[in-house]
């Protein structure tokens, strides 16, 4: 039975978990470092514990300092949001030692899934078709080389530990791959203290189509339907849909049992996403299993009329799922777009400030999920997105209309943000059509090269 709930996140995700915890009639908690004293989601929980410096390792990523606020607060349970720790076994298995209930998946499904090589070679034995790629983590140039020859290229190079879009690297021919292997090393190491690499077939101008799949623990899993989120930048998604405009209902049936079929095999509980690729000729592949919420979960909530961190939260305590995808009857359509403060004319470069002018947008079909407000100073110490505007409507054109009329509603200054991108995406026959692949934006930003990081 959970009775106080700790929130081990900042900004709007922590929000968003503190309010569903008010609406259920759980005690939250907030932990906050000292470059967040003035973060909105405090103003959502019942109790706040300062846990660190700024830097997140010393704060967010600090185990220690956050298990010591859940147990001088005596909470019960633990959510992770996103990022930060929510993927990170040894803390899940912390937080049972601890006796916190673990919003997520088990240690055990946390690691498998993290772990992004063996991941696919265990859903590749259920029958799941995956990219073709290495059999497991490459380490040396010349098991680049082996792998790279075997699976043909053109191919991608990944971090194992990889994630939000990091580590990753393309690769034509024979003459590149050595270079990229070393720089793509290097910054898993930088980036994941962990430098395991792995190839894959690089799909040419793919789709990025998702499954939301819920798993309780009386053996029953279910998929909640498709997000859409092939429009990225440098392999972060910048906006997301339900449905996706491109799916069959036979390809969309197809895919949803690959997706239950992935996490049963990965003995996955709690929420989860299955990341698929579909290609031109509509095959699709199993790229990973992200084990948490995911950042564009609200437009799924939005088609569907559920709650997903309840969900979490029902599962997590135990509860049972007693639907399917076929009683859930899907409704309308739901897009997303994530406001970052980062200047889309600048190459996307950060964006600080102070937010002094702040009009939120408004009205019918509007979601906006932000820890923004007037007068709100950005630390620069966080992730980049301010704000997810979330548009919904019967169909996919009403919905374009009402996120138009949202994003010129929509008033951040002066720091710079992606909204004025957004509004020529939302203008653009392409995307109206529902024809895009992963390469959509490179027309927006010409010169933005993708292969080079900042
Ligand atoms: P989603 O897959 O939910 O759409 P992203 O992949 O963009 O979202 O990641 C969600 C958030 O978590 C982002 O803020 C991203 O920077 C962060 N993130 C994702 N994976 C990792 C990781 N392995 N290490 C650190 N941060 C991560
Ligand atoms: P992350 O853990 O950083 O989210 P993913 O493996 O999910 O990494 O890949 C992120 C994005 O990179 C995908 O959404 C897709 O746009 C692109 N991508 C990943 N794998 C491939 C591939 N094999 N071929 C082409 N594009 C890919
Ligand atoms: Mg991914």
């Amino acid at each position: 039975m959970i009775r106080k709930m700790l929130v081990a996140n900042r900004g709007e995700i922590a929000l968003r978990v503190l309010r569903a915890l008010k609406e259920l009639g759980l005690a939250g908690v907030a932990v906050f470092s000292e470059a967040d004293e003035n973060c909105l989601h405090l103003e959502a929980a019942a109790e706040r514990v300062l846990i660190g410096p700024p830097p997140s390792a010393k704060s967010y990523l600090n185990v220690e300092a956050i298990l010591d606020a859940a147990r001088q607060t005596g909470a019960d349970a633990l959510h992770p949001g996103y990022g930060y720790l929510a993927e990170n076994a040894a803390f899940a298995e912390a937080c049972q030692g601890a006796g916190l209930v673990f919003i997520g998946p088990g240690p055990e499904a946390l690691s498998l899934a993290g772990d992004k090589a063996r991941a696919k070679r265990i859903v590749a034995e259920a029958g799941v078709p995956v990219v073709p790629s290495s059999p497991g983590g490459v380490v040396d140039p010349d098991g680049a080389r082996r792998a790279a020859a075997l699976i043909g290229y053109p191919v991608m190079i990944k971090a194992s530990a990889g994630g939000g879009g990091r580590g990753i690297r393309v690769c034509r021919d024979e003459s590149g791959l050595i270079e990229e292997f070393m720089v793509a090393k290097s910054e898993a190491r930088a980036a994941f203290g962990d430098d395991e690499l792995y190839l894959e077939k690089y799909i040419e101008g793919p789709r990025h189509i998702e499954f939301q799949v819920l798993a309780d623990a009386h053996g029953r899993t279910i998929h909640l339907g498709e997000r859409e989120c092939t429009i990225q930048r440098r392999y972060q998604k910048l906006i997301e849909e339900a449905p996706s405009p491109h799916l069959t209902p036979a390809l969309r049936s197809a895919m949803g049992e690959a997706a239950v079929a992935a996490a049963r095999a990965m003995g996955y509980q709690n929420a989860g996403t299955v990341e698929f690729l579909v290609d031109a000729d509509e095959k699709f592949y199993f790229i990973e299993l992200n084990a948490r919420i995911q950042v564009e979960h609200p437009v799924t909530e939005l088609v569907l009329g559920l709650d997903l961190v309840k969900e979490q939260i029902r599962l997590a305590d135990g509860g049972r799922l007693e639907y399917g995808f076929d009683d859930l009857e899907p409704r309308g359509w739901a897009i997303e777009c994530r406001i970052n403060a980062e200047d889309p004319d600048r190459f996307f470069a950060p964006s600080p400030g102070t937010v002094d002018l702040y009009r939120p947008p408004g009205g019918r079909g509007v979601r906006l999920d932000t820890h923004l407000y007037q007068g709100y100073e950005l630390p620069i110490y966080y992730d980049s997105l301010l704000a997810k505007l979330i548009a919904f409507d019967l169909t996919r054109r009403e919905a374009i209309a009402v996120m138009k009329r949202a994003l010129g509603e929509f008033g951040i200054g002066p720091l710079k943000t992606t909204i004025p991108l957004h509004r020529r995406i939302m203008d653009d026959p392409a995307f109206v059509a529902g024809e895009f692949t992963t390469d959509f934006i490179k027309r927006f930003v010409p010169d933005d090269d993708d292969e080079d990081d900042e």
